[in-house]
This record gives C-alpha cells, sequence and structure tokens, in this order.
C-alpha cells in the first residue's frame, strides 16, 4: 500500500472514530501504536490524553517540534460518506483527522528514510478546540523534559485552493476572551426608581462606552481588534427594577499589548460608571486563546519547505491576520516556531467551513502536508 493510500485511510479512521477533548483515548493510542511500530520512541498521556513521539538521527543537538491537534467537536454529523462519525453527537468538523493522519505521515517516512541529523519531536496534541490541550502539555513538561528548539504546526483552511499555503511573520491569528460584568444595585418598584438604584441604567451606560476602547484607546494604525457585547441580562420584571445586571462579552486582539490595554479599560469604564452611580460591581476576564505569534526565521524556514513542495505562487508568506483563534499561541509563547495554513479546497468538496456538520477534511491535501512535514525537517536538520 502506498503512503498516501495509508494515510488516507488512517484519516478516514479517525474521522469515523471522532473523540472530544482530552477523551483522545482511542486516537492517542492508535497513534502511540503506529508510531512504535514506525520504531519510534513513544510517551503517551503528556497532557492528559497527548502523545509524543521522539526521533533522533546523527549526532546534532538540533531538534523541531511538529505537532498535530486530535480533537473532535460536539456536533451532529450531516455527511452520509462512509467514514461520516460513528460517535453520535461527536464530529471532527474542524479536520483535526486530518492533521493527525498528515503529521504520521510525515513520521512515517521520516522514520524510514532518516535523512536529517537532529531530533524530531512529534507532538499530538489533545483538546485544542477549548484552549486546554496546549496548556496541558506545557505544565506537564513537553519543553522542560526536551529541549525543542522550534515548534510548527499547520491546520486546514476551506475557501483556500487545494494545497495553496499561507502564513505570515508576526500575529497570524488572534486572541480570545471573555469577559463577564455584574452589576449590583438595589432595585425596586418601578413607579418609585427614587427609592433604589437601577443597574440597567448603569448596564445601559457601561454598554455604550465599552464602545469606545477600540475606537477610542487603540491606534487606528497599530492596533486593530474586536469588542463584542453578547448578553444583557436583568432579575427585573415588568414592574420591578432589578437588582443586578449581568454583562457579557468577547473580545478579539493580535497583540499582548492590545489585550492588556482591553482588559484594563474595561475595568477602568466599569468602576467609574458604578461609581457615579453608587452601585457596587464584579469583574472578570478570561483569556481563552492568546494571540498566535510566528517568529521571522522560522516563518521564513516554514515558506521555504511549502514553496519546495507547491511551488512558488502557492505559498503566501504575508497572508492577513485571521480573527479565529489557535491555542498553539501558548506553545508558541515558549520557543520560537510558524503557524502554517493550508487550503482545504475553494470548490464544493473542500470549501464547506470549519465547524459547519457538513465539512470534511479534503484527502487530496493528505500528501501536500506529509511533504511539508518533510521539507521542514530536511531543511532545518540538514
Ligand atoms: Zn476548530
Ligand atoms: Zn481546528
Amino acid at each position: 500500500m502506498s503512503i498516501e493510500q495509508q494515510v488516507t485511510e488512517w484519516r478516514q479512521h479517525i474521522h469515523k472514530h471522532p473523540e472530544f477533548g482530552f477523551e483522545e483515548v482511542k486516537t492517542a493510542a492508535m497513534v502511540a501504536d503506529k508510531l512504535e511500530s514506525f520504531g519510534i520512541e513513544v510517551h503517551r498521556n503528556i497532557g492528559k490524553t497527548g502523545v509524543v513521539g521522539i526521533l533522533k538521527c546523527g549526532n546534532s543537538d538540533r531538534s523541531i517540534g511538529l505537532r498535530a491537534d486530535m480533537d473532535a467537536l460536539h456536533i451532529k454529523e450531516q455527511n452520509a460518506f462512509g467514514h461520516a462519525s460513528v460517535n453520535e453527537g461527536v464530529m471532527h468538523a474542524c479536520g483535526h483527522d486530518g492533521h493527525t493522519a498528515m503529521l504520521l505521515g510525515a513520521a512515517h517516512e521520516l522514520a524510514q528514510k532518516r535523512n536529517f541529523d537532529g531530533t524530531v519531536y512529534f507532538i499530538f496534541q489533545p483538546g485544542e478546540e477549548h484552549g486546554v490541550g496546549a496548556k496541558a502539555m506545557i505544565e506537564d513538561g513537553l519543553f522542560t523534559r526536551w529541549k525543542i528548539d522550534a515548534v510548527y504546526a499547520m491546520h486546514n483552511l476551506p475557501g483556500i485552493p487545494e494545497g495553496h499555503f499561507m502564513t505570515r511573520s508576526g500575529s497570524i491569528m488572534a486572541s480570545e476572551s471573555s469577559f463577564e460584568i455584574n452589576v449590583y444595585a438595589t432595585g425596586g418598584h418601578a413607579a418609585l426608581p427614587h427609592m433604589g438604584t437601577d443597574p440597567i441604567v448603569v448596564g445601559a451606560q457601561i454598554v455604550t462606552a465599552l464602545q469606545t476602547i477600540v475606537s477610542r484607546n487603540l491606534s487606528a494604525i497599530h492596533e486593530t481588534a474586536v469588542l463584542s457585547v453578547t448578553e444583557f441580562a436583568t432579575n427585573g420584571t415588568v414592574n420591578v427594577i432589578p437588582s443586578s445586571v449581568t454583562i457579557k462579552g468577547d473580545t478579539r486582539c493580535f497583540t499582548d499589548e492590545s489585550l492588556n490595554k482591553i482588559e484594563k479599560a474595561i475595568e477602568r469604564i466599569v468602576a467609574g460608571q458604578c461609581q457615579s452611580a453608587g452601585v457596587d460591581y464584579s469583574y472578570h476576564f478570561n483569556n481563552s486563546f492568546l494571540s498566535t505569534i510566528n517568529t521571522a526565521a522560522e516563518t521564513e524556514h516554514a515558506v521555504n519547505a511549502a514553496r519546495k513542495v507547491v511551488g512558488e505562487e502557492r505559498v503566501n508568506g504575508q497572508c492577513e491576520p485571521f480573527t479565529i483563534s489557535e491555542d498553539f499561541s501558548f506553545m508558541l509563547r515558549q520557543v520560537p516556531g510558524c503557524y502554517v495554513l493550508v487550503g482545504n479546497g475553494d470548490d464544493e468538496k473542500g470549501g464547506t467551513a470549519l465547524h459547519n456538520p457538513l465539512y470534511d477534511f479534503n484527502d487530496n491535501i493528505l500528501m501536500k502536508g506529509v511533504n511539508y512535514w518533510q521539507a521542514l525537517v530536511e531543511t532545518q536538520l540538514s
């Protein structure tokens, strides 16, 4: 069986048997068993269900980390093909089945050819979708147990022509943070507002003032961000002024500086509005994902490797950043590296959006990914 047939079989098997974050027990076992069968040293249960494979050739102490994500989503698959999910309500709708299969394929090829000098770490990560898997592997010693000089990851992207690569130096994916503001007042009879304090009026002023953060606090030239208020809930009713208001929202930005500014600006606005109205508040800000920031030298290596595989004209090394998020960002805070996107196709087959119940990873790009990983290792550890 050719490597392409094997990788396709693995991909479709993983697609058919998807597992949610930190539940990737069978997927991780399959990955670990395959790596062992290729003659690769394997460490299981790194960050709960993560797997690390280590392949050393020659005498060099240089190293490289290649990362794939293994988790699926809580989505009910609507595809009817043979490899559709058999696990009710769980689906590989983000292509992590393809990412895992491509890295396994590269491990197979590199273990056979052994045409490099140094150490390759194959990092199979759990729980990407909710921003917890990369952190779990890091906390479990991914970068302290092992000396990994640089780390690379790849994600497919529907709507981009099949096998075209995109990346950029600097911030490529946004951070994702959520916030919750609670305004505590006394409320009271709707006819007698002067007898109490009204959190709805304060909450409405907060929502309006939050709109000034991006427009008045961030540079129009150097910083972009999104801040959305997504929930406004009270415990009032038609003739009762509520005693509390809960405001929730979500914010995305591309640098830690912008993130810090936004976090502080929200608190300043909430504190000021509540103080002027004489009401209390609580404020929580939670970073689910940091911005994904590629380092310059590693981006150049990634672009060169992709060009070797698909040709200069199919690689965009200066793409625009995306407002979606990726927990590989946490690994890039530990060591330098680069995240690339590979086109899943722009036709009916590959163009269905990520997280859509009709999505499927495009098997035509599997070998592009396998060959990209090999080219990257061969050039970095030549
Ligand atoms: Zn996803
Ligand atoms: Zn994904």
